[in-house]
């Protein structure tokens, strides 16, 4: 089984806290649409002919394609690969560009599921991140994409420093309200040459106080425990039946380069076919150039087995199963269990079914707790 990643470089405007790879310029729209078809078509070897399961548009902002772009990449897809009959089809959509009238064609396109970045509903607090929407559209259009589609999943954000504890109950009180079946949450990064990075360096902007991270984080578990969400992988809750099936497979990767394979189109996505990741140039311009010339503009690393193996653990202790010991002791051939001890001893992390899994505790310090157990 395979997943299909396409990247939609566009965005209306910069959110402060954004670095991935986006323009907010939208002049070369069309000429990337027609690029991403000749990478579909030039990769057709990459997944080896195993069937995808997954397809998942996401950016940037894909919610300002037209729906006939939609089609012709959905279209595409399906000429070049085996694509399930029931295949997950995800859409990411900012709240300001959903419509009933969009809404109904992606329907009948074929999308099946829409990732809705929210963020928060504090109309304040989309100011503050300089999100493109506002919080009357966020609640409006939501409850317009309920009315057509049953797999929803919001982005929330958490700790930054205009949200009060109360102001992020709300906030997750109102996915429950609605009955959202998926949400991700994110503590608010600060990343390198951000805008949000130079104001708070310029004092402009309150630091994010990690501390307070921690106890949203913390309110966060328990809030969603409370009411039946699964939490299955450390930003990630869903109701029974609603897990992602296209993350879930970048998190099924395992210790000997098993897992499933995914392809990732358009300027800076990502590929992994189990042996080696590849990663498109992120510029728009080199992209579409390169896509011209009928060249793949990526650059590749082959994994070697010990990387493979902490990438492995790196990805499955982030998620509810946790880090198998059969498969890492199959692919290492010794132990993690001495590594982990001191772990286990200081109650971040529990030894259940061979399989070691984060705490709550733990999961405040997941990547460290993972760097630890690296081979
Ligand atoms: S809409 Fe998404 S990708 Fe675009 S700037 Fe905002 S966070 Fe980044």
């Amino acid at each position: 089984m395979a997943g299909i990643y396409i990247h939609i470089p566009f965005c209306r405007q910069a959110c402060h806290y954004c670095n991935f790879h986006f323009s907010t310029s939208l002049a070369y729209k069309n000429e990337l649409v027609t690029a991403l078809l000749n990478e579909t078509a030039l990769q057709k070897d990459y997944l080896a002919d195993e069937p995808v399961e997954t397809i998942y548009f996401g950016g940037g902002t894909p919610s300002l394609l037209e729906i006939a772009d939609f089609r012709l990449q959905i279209e595409k897809i399906k000429q070049t690969f085996h694509v399930a009959s029931d295949a997950e089809i995800t859409l990411e959509a900012n709240p300001d560009d959903i419509t009933g009238e969009k809404l109904a064609g992606w329907k009948e396109i074929g999308i099946n599921r829409l990732s809705i970045g929210v963020q928060s509903f504090f109309e304040e607090d989309l100011v503050w991140m300089n999100r493109a929407h506002n919080a009357q559209q966020a609640t409006d259009n939501l409850q317009l994409a309920i009315k057509q589609f049953d797999n929803i999943t919001l982005d929330l954000i958490y700790g930054y420093p205009l949200l009060t504890d109360e102001k992020w109950k709300q906030n997750v009180k109102q996915v429950m309200a609605l009955n959202i079946p998926h949400v991700s949450c994110y503590a608010l990064t600060v990343e390198p040459k951000t805008p949000l990075q130079k104001m708070i360096r310029e004092h402009k902007k309150e630091e994010v106080n990690p501390e307070r991270q921690a106890e949203q984080f913390i309110l966060l578990m328990n809030w969603m425990k409370e009411v039946g969400y699964e939490h299955y992988e450390i930003s990630n809750f869903s109701k029974p039946g609603f897990r992602s099936r296209h993350n879930s497979s970048y998190w099924s990767i395992g210790p000997g380069g098993q897992g499933k394979k995914y392809l990732g189109l358009g300027p800076s996505a990502h590929s992994f076919n189990g042996s080696s990741r590849q990663w498109n140039v992120a510029n728009n311009n080199k992209y579409i150039a390169a896509l011209r010339n009928n060249e793949l503009p990526f650059e590749k690393e082959i994994l070697t087995p010990t990387q493979q193996l902490n990438e492995y653990i790196m990805t499955s202790l982030r998620t509810m199963e946790g880090v198998n010991l059969k498969k890492v002791s199959e692919a290492a051939g010794f132990e993690l269990k001495a590594a982990s001890r001191k772990f286990i001893d200081s109650g971040k992390l529990v030894l259940k079914d061979e399989s070691l899994i984060l705490t709550n505790e733990g999961k405040l310090l997941a990547d460290g707790i993972a760097a630890a157990l690296f081979f």
